[in-house]
C-alpha cells in the first residue's frame, strides 16, 4: 500500500492507501462494489459487497471503502468538517459521466458536505503518456479526433469546478502502464491483469 500523498495527511481521522500489484492488503472491515463503469453512488453501511456501482460514501467509522482498478483511477475524498468519506472508480466512462462531481453532490445530500471542506487524492492510473483513445471516446471529452486522454486532469477539473480548493487536491502522478514493476495495467496485460485495491476509512 502506498499512502504518501500529502493531501489527506492533515486529516488525522482518515486512513487511506493505494494498492500496488505487490500489496493490496486492506486492514479491517471492507466495503466494496460490483464495479460496472457507471455513475452510480452507494452509501456503505456494512462490510461486504454493497451492490452494483462505482462510488461508495459513508460517515461510519471503522468501515474501509474500497475500489479495485488496473488503469482506471481510484479517487478518495474526505470532508474535513463533517467527517465523511468517498471512494470512487473513474475510468473514461465514469469520468465522462462526471462520477466525481456526482459523488460530491451525494455527499452534500447525505452529510451536508460543502466542497470547500473536501480533500481529494487521485491515485495511480493510466497516464496521458500511454492513454491514446479513438475518436468515439475522444468526443466525450470535447476532442474532434483520436487523442491522448488525461483522466487525472479531467477529474481534477471536475473537483475544482465543483468547488474543491486546488490546494486540497493531490494526484499521485504515476502511470500504471509505464510502471509494470509496481502496477497492474489492463491495457498492458489485457485479460491477465490483476487489480489493485485502494481504500479510505474513518478511524
Ligand atoms: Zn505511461
Amino acid at each position: 500500500m502506498e499512502s504518501f500523498l500529502a493531501a489527506l495527511a492533515p486529516l488525522a481521522w482518515v486512513q487511506h492507501g493505494f494498492g500496488t500489484r505487490n500489496d493490496c492488503r486492506v486492514p479491517g472491515e471492507l466495503a466494496f462494489l460490483k464495479q460496472i463503469h457507471s455513475d452510480l453512488i452507494l452509501f456503505a453501511d456494512r462490510p461486504g459487497v454493497c451492490g452494483e456501482g462505482d462510488a461508495l460514501v459513508t460517515n461510519l467509522p471503522g468501515l474501509a471503502l474500497s475500489i479495485r482498478t488496473a488503469d482506471c483511477y481510484p479517487i478518495l475524498l474526505a470532508d474535513a468538517r463533517n467527517r465523511a468519506i468517498a471512494a470512487i472508480h473513474a475510468g473514461w466512462r465514469g469520468t465522462a459521466a462526471r462520477i466525481v462531481a456526482k459523488t460530491l453532490e451525494k455527499m452534500t445530500s447525505e452529510f451536508g458536505t460543502t466542497p470547500s471542506d473536501v480533500y481529494a487524492a487521485i491515485g495511480p492510473g493510466i497516464g496521458v503518456c500511454c492513454y491514446e483513445v479513438g475518436e468515439e471516446v475522444a468526443r466525450q471529452f470535447g476532442y474532434e479526433a483520436r487523442t491522448h486522454l488525461d483522466l487525472a486532469s479531467e477529474n481534477r477539473k471536475q473537483l475544482e469546478t465543483a468547488g474543491v480548493p486546488p490546494q486540497n487536491i493531490e494526484a499521485l502522478g504515476v502511470c500504471t502502464f509505464c510502471d509494470a514493476e509496481r502496477f497492474f495495467s489492463y491495457r498492458r496485460e489485457k485479460e491477465k491483469a490483476g487489480r489493485m485495491t485502494s481504500f479510505i476509512r474513518i478511524l
